[in-house]
C-alpha cells in the first residue's frame, strides 16, 4: 500500500483532553496543527467525566463558558468520605476564587466534541479521526514527524514539532525511548452504574471499610460507581460470582440494595487498571509528551483530566510563538516540562500519600474498621477545611490562557 505524505507545523498524537485542548489553542493562535485520534469518535465510556473549576475558568477566559454550561452536566459542590465510623468532608468548593464553584460532571465525549467543534472554526485546525500514530520519523537525531495508520493506508506527517498526547499507554513515548519512573498503584477499579432515585442523597461520596472501598458519583439519573480492589485481584472478585459482588456493593451502600439486580452481567462491570508514573525527561529534539503520556495519574481526586488540560494550556502559552516563528528548540521544550513538573510531582505525591496511608491499609485489612487519619480530621477545622477542595479544584500553579486569537 502506498504512503501519503502531508506537512504541518505541529502534529499532536491523541485526541483526549490534553491533545484536543492543545490543538484548539494552537489553531486559535494561528499555528497549523494536525490532531490524530485513533478512534472513529470520542464516544467511549469510563474516561473520567470531571471538568474542574480551573478548566471551567479557562472556558470563561476563552469566552466560551456560557455555551459550555448549556451542555448537560451535573454539579458537585462538596465531596465527603465515610471511613469506618468517621464521616469527613474533603472537598468544599463554595469559596473558590473562580466563576464556577463546582466540579461539572459531563460525559467526556461532550467536552471533547465541544473543543473539536470550536477548533474547526479555524483554518489552521486539522482533526483526523481513525488515524493512529505508529512510529516516529527521525533524521539526524531529531524527530521530524510521524507515521500513522489510516483507513486509506499509511500516512507520513512531517512536522516542526510532534506532541505525544496519546495517554498512559503512549506509543510515542515508547518509540522515543523516553525513560519512565513507575511510582506504583496498589489498586484497580471496577466501574459500573446504578440508577439513582430522587429520594437518594445527592452528595458525591466515598466509603472505605476493612478490605473494601467504593466511590459513588452523582450523575443525576444514575450513580457512577467505582469499586476499588487490590491490584490484580479482578479475576478473584469475578470468581466469587456476581451474587457476592452485589452483596458487597449492598453492604457498602445499603440505600442501593433495591436496585442491585441491575448488575446482572459482568459485561456491565468494566475493569480499569490504575497506573501512576512519570517521564524523567518529557522531550527530545522535535518531540514532547504532555498529559498522561508524560505522567499517568491515579484516579484519586479525579484530577487527571485537569492536569492534562493545564499541561495543554501551558504548552500552548510557551510554544505558540516559537512554532509560528519556526524557532522551537530543546530549551523551549524544557521550559514546558519545567513549568508543569512541579504541579505534577506535587499532585502525584499527594495521590501516593493517600494510597499508602489510606487505601493500601484499608484494602489489606481483614477485620478492624479503618479510621480517618489525623490529618483528615485536622482538615475539618474551619480555618483549614477549604484547603483540600482548593487543591482538588484548582490544582497547584493554575494556568491561564495567554495565547491570542488569530482569526482565519
Ligand atoms: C480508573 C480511572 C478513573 C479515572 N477517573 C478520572 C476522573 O474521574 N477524573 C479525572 O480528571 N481523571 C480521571 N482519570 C485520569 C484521566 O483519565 C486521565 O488523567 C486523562 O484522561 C488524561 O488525558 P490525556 O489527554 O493525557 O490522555 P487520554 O485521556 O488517555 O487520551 C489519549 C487519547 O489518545 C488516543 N490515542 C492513544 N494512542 C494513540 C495513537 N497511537 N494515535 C492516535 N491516538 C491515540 C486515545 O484514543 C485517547 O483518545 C481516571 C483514570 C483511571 C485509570
Amino acid at each position: 500500500m502506498s504512503t501519503n505524505s502531508i506537512k504541518t507545523t505541529c502534529c499532536i498524537a491523541g485526541g483526549g483532553p490534553a491533545g484536543m485542548m492543545l490543538g484548539f489553542l494552537l489553531a486559535r493562535a494561528g499555528v497549523p496543527v494536525t490532531v490524530l485520534e485513533k478512534h472513529p469518535d470520542f464516544l467511549r465510556d469510563f474516561r473520567g467525566d470531571t471538568v474542574h473549576p480551573s478548566t471551567l475558568e479557562m472556558m470563561h477566559e476563552l469566552g466560551l463558558l456560557d455555551e459550555f454550561l448549556k451542555l448537560p452536566h451535573s454539579e458537585v459542590r462538596q465531596i465527603s468520605m465515610q471511613i469506618g465510623d468517621d464521616r469527613v468532608t474533603i472537598g468544599y468548593f463554595d469559596k473558590l476564587p473562580v466563576h464556577c464553584k463546582f466540579i461539572a460532571l459531563m460525559p467526556q465525549w461532550d467536552f471533547l466534541n465541544f473543543l473539536a467543534s470550536h477548533g474547526q472554526r479555524y483554518n489552521a485546525f486539522d482533526l483526523r479521526m481513525r488515524t493512529e500514530a505508529t512510529a516516529l520519523i527521525e533524521e539526524n537525531g531529531r524527530v521530524v514527524g510521524l507515521r500513522a495508520r489510516t483507513p486509506g493506508g499509511e500516512l507520513a506527517i512531517r512536522a516542526d514539532l510532534v506532541v505525544g498526547c496519546d495517554g498512559r499507554h503512549s506509543t510515542l513515548r515508547e518509540r522515543a525511548g523516553l525513560e519512565v519512573d513507575d511510582l506504583g498503584a496498589p489498586m484497580d477499579v471496577m466501574w459500573f452504574r446504578l440508577s439513582r432515585k430522587a429520594s437518594d442523597d445527592d452528595e458525591t461520596f466515598g466509603h472505605i471499610e476493612a478490605g473494601r472501598m467504593m466511590v459513588m458519583l452523582n450523575r443525576t439519573d444514575y450513580w457512577q460507581c467505582a469499586y476499588v480492589i487490590p491490584k490484580g485481584s479482578a479475576d478473584e472478585v469475578k470468581r466469587k460470582g456476581l451474587d457476592a459482588f452485589r452483596q458487597t456493593v449492598g453492604e457498602m451502600s445499603p440505600f442501593a440494595r433495591d436496585r442491585l439486580d441491575e448488575i446482572d452481567d459482568w459485561d456491565k462491570v468494566k475493569l480499569l487498571t490504575v497506573a501512576v508514573d512519570r517521564l524523567r525527561q518529557w522531550y527530545k529534539p522535535g518531540l514532547i509528551c504532555i498529559g498522561d503520556a508524560a505522567h499517568a495519574m491515579s484516579p484519586i481526586g479525579g484530577v487527571g483530566i485537569n492536569l492534562a488540560v493545564q499541561d495543554a494550556v501551558a504548552a500552548a502559552n510557551i510554544l505558540a510563538e516559537p512554532l509560528r516563528r519556526g524557532t522551537v528548540t530543546p530549551e523551549t521544550l524544557h521550559a514546558v516540562q519545567q513549568r508543569r513538573e512541579f504541579p505534577t510531582r506535587f499532585t502525584q505525591g499527594l495521590q501516593i500519600l493517600l494510597q499508602n496511608r489510606i487505601i493500601s491499609p484499608a484494602l489489606a485489612s481483614q477485620g478492624e474498621r479503618p479510621k480517618a487519619p489525623w490529618f483528615f480530621k485536622l482538615l475539618q477545622w474551619p480555618l483549614l477545611r477549604r484547603i483540600p477542595g482548593r487543591v482538588m479544584a484548582l490544582g497547584v500553579r493554575p494556568e491561564h490562557i495567554r495565547t491570542p486569537e488569530t482569526i482565519g
